[in-house]
């Protein structure tokens, strides 16, 4: 007894298998899974399936005044099954980000900012008062599947006159729960080597390729120690393209001295969704192909490294006995010009396109199918 069958699907190694999903799971992968009565989604061994994509960085709280969206947009409807909302939200707004995010379609998950107010100005982290360690401690115990993680932002225009304070105090407030924390780093003050150097195995540096001033290589192009001991030490590096915080050249040095992401992810919300250049993970991903990274690594970056960075646990991998949360797409062989926050623009002769997202909704046992207006332009359709 199966909900739906997967068949002929390409798999990232060029294999072609078929996929039985049942009650929220994936149960069988084998080269023939047939059962008349079941609903099959048939790719005719022209379109490619991996486990679920999971976005590590976006804003997804469509009540924020800033850093909007709506999570389906984003989410299902780009081939993205898991989002992660980072930061937008504090202790205030919790409550009703996690109502609209029980709405929605995609997996919704919240990195709590410190500072209660969340995104709500651009300097959340100016007045230390805005830190409520005991709200904060409320809030995390409140809502244990939901928010999996800590966001604190630590740049110039952010943290004011705090400089590395908040990201003490973040620290601090990580040690109860052991909860991953999401640092994001900009310009200075505080300066990276003395960031870095705080952060422990686990932790999560995002816009780790940005071009900003303050960024991984010293001004002889050299990698900071600070960072070198990081990585060494367990530190993730996460990708958080956003609007101004990610450089082709920086990620082209960092690949010439095998320094690589352990996770790609958008920093996506409507704005530099609609405009540009983000557009959407899928697009995101594409500019690694320019960079001359392997499909695999790719997905690997969006799949399990990120389930993995995330804990997210019975995610990221096609493997019987995980949530049956899937990304059909295609390697559409067109050249295609990206440019990066920079403005600097590169070339590449292949493009990841979402066409269907299935969502396991593991609680319910029930499966959500979104097939994407790429999806349905390419005729993919669920049969009986
Ligand atoms: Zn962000």
């Amino acid at each position: 007894m199966y909900d739906l069958i997967i068949k002929n699907a390409i798999l990232i190694d060029d294999s072609i298998t078929d996929i039985a999903i049942y009650q929220g799971k994936i149960v069988k992968i084998d080269s023939v899974i047939s059962d008349p009565t079941i609903r099959i989604l048939d790719l005719k061994q022209k379109y490619y399936v991996s486990a679920g994509w999971i976005d590590s960085h976006t804003h997804c709280f469509a009540r924020s005044p800033i850093y909007h969206d709506e999570p389906d947009l984003i989410g299902v409807k780009a081939g993205v099954t898991s989002v992660v909302d980072a930061g937008s939200v504090g202790a205030l707004d919790v409550d009703a980000f996690y109502q609209l995010a029980q709405q929605a379609q995609t997996h919704v998950y919240s990195f709590l900012n410190i500072s209660k107010i969340g995104l709500i100005r651009q300097n959340e982290l100016a007045d230390m008062q805005d830190i409520d360690v005991a709200l904060f401690d409320k809030t995390l115990a409140k809502y244990p599947h939901f928010i999996i993680g800590i966001k604190v932002r630590m740049s110039r225009s952010v943290v004011g006159e705090n400089g590395i304070l908040p990201l003490i105090k973040a620290k601090e407030m990580q040690r109860k729960t052991g909860l991953p924390l999401m640092i994001h780093v900009g310009n200075n003050p505080p300066e990276l080597d003395e960031i870095a150097d705080l952060l422990t195995k686990g932790d999560i540096i995002t816009h780790c390729f940005n071009g900003k001033p303050n960024q991984i290589f010293d001004k002889q192009n050299n990698l900071r120690d600070s960072i070198k001991r990081a990585i060494e030490r367990g530190v993730i590096l996460d990708i958080g393209h956003g609007g101004e915080s990610f450089s082709f050249a920086v990620a082209e040095r960092a690949k010439c001295l095998d320094i690589y992401p352990n996770t790609i992810s958008s920093d996506i919300y409507s704005k530099n969704r609609l405009q540009g250049p983000v557009f959407s993970l899928a697009n995101v991903m594409t500019k690694f192909i320019c960079l001359g990274y392997s499909r695999k690594r790719i997905l690997d970056s969006v799949t399990q490294n990120a389930a993995q960075v995330l804990r997210l646990k019975n995610k990221g991998k096609l493997t019987v006995g995980y949530d049956a949360d899937l990304t059909v797409f295609d390697i559409k062989q067109q050249a295609i010009e990206l440019a990066d926050s920079d403005g600097e623009v590169r070339q590449s002769h292949e493009q990841f396109v979402p066409l269907a997202s299935i969502v396991a909704d593991t609680t319910k046992h029930s499966l959500y199918i979104e097939i994407t207006e790429e999806g349905s332009k390419n005729a993919l359709r669920i049969s009986n």
